[in-house]
């Protein structure tokens, strides 16, 4: 892999990343501002069925996005020849800029 195709591979993978970071924010946001809206409007105090079902299809939501979150550790970025971590933020910005991993120091690419 050339300096090139490393960074356009770091870049790529770190527009996606922020892309479905940035998609997932917004699904539980509104979902969360929306219940709050909704409660109002609805007035789901009489009828706790639907709440609950709201709630807890949110929090089914959120653990999703938390699991997401920390799946992408996994799936994010270029893996280092060397040690095997994977190079995004701010390692692979090192790794970009001197052609060394930034965990173990190796040359990351040729
Ligand atoms: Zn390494």
């Amino acid at each position: 892999m050339t300096r090139q195709e490393f960074a356009s591979q770091i870049r790529y993978q770190d527009k996606r990343f922020n892309r479905a970071f940035f998609i997932w924010t917004m699904v539980v946001g509104l979902w969360m501002v929306g219940g709050a809206l909704l409660d109002g409007l609805l007035n789901w105090g009489g009828s706790t069925v639907f709440r609950q079902a709201y709630l807890i299809f949110g929090i089914i939501l959120f653990v999703v996005y938390l699991m997401a979150l920390v799946g992408s550790g996994v799936l994010r970025g270029v893996p280092c020849r060397h040690c095997k971590k994977r190079l995004f933020g701010i390692p692979g910005q090192i790794a970009v800029a001197t052609g060394n991993c930034g965990y173990c120091g190796e040359k990351a690419f040729e």
